[in-house]
């Protein structure tokens, strides 16, 4: 008995699959035309498509790195450049790292580019310690800084997508921030 308006719904998706078809076949074709007649500005509606993708992309990581630079210059101004963590110091180069306290594999958008998150570390600490995490978090809580909320803001924050609106406001508000120090 329910088998025949599940079938009769199947049917009328099918239905109007085909009916869309020919519309769609029709457009490109259209557009084909325009394209030799050189009445459209654009080629391809696809190719398009891929291009303003992937300027946009390239747009965003270029946000993104400008981001992190601000990070990395406004914690070295504040704290030096001795690892937070351990008895390094003076690093330079390739060895002196900015470092999370909450990971960035795991930490949200919003605590990857949050000061509080942040602090300049040696490489062995980074990367071989994998943050030394429970140095750093003795050194946070000794500076005041509020750990319990830091992991909180993590949990509400994460999985958010962030467009370039929040990397433009926050560029401008580290620059600020840089420009103080
Ligand atoms: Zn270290």
């Amino acid at each position: 008995m329910k088998r025949t308006p599940l079938a009769r719904g199947t049917k009328t998706l099918k239905r109007s699959g085909f009916k869309t078809k020919p519309q769609n076949a029709l457009g490109r074709k259209k557009s084909l035309k325009a394209n030799l007649l050189g009445t459209s500005p654009v080629l391809d509606p696809q190719t398009a498509n891929i291009k303003k993708t992937r300027k946009k992309k390239s747009q965003l990581s270029k946000l993104k790195a400008e981001l992190w630079q601000l990070c990395r210059n406004i914690q070295i101004k504040r704290y030096g450049s001795d690892c937070y963590t351990c008895p390094s110091k003076d690093l330079q180069g390739s060895s002196r790292h900015l470092g999370h306290f909450i990971s960035s594999s795991i930490c949200s958008t919003e605590l990857r580019y949050s000061l509080d998150n942040l602090r300049v570390q040696c490489y062995s600490c980074n990367i071989h310690k994998s943050g030394n995490w429970l140095a750093y978090e003795t050194h946070l809580i000794a500076d005041g800084i509020n750990v319990q909320e830091l992991k909180d803001r993590n949990e509400k924050t994460k999985g958010q997508m962030y467009r370039d609106d929040f990397y433009i406001q926050k560029i401008a508000e580290y620059t600020t921030i840089l420009e103080s120090l």
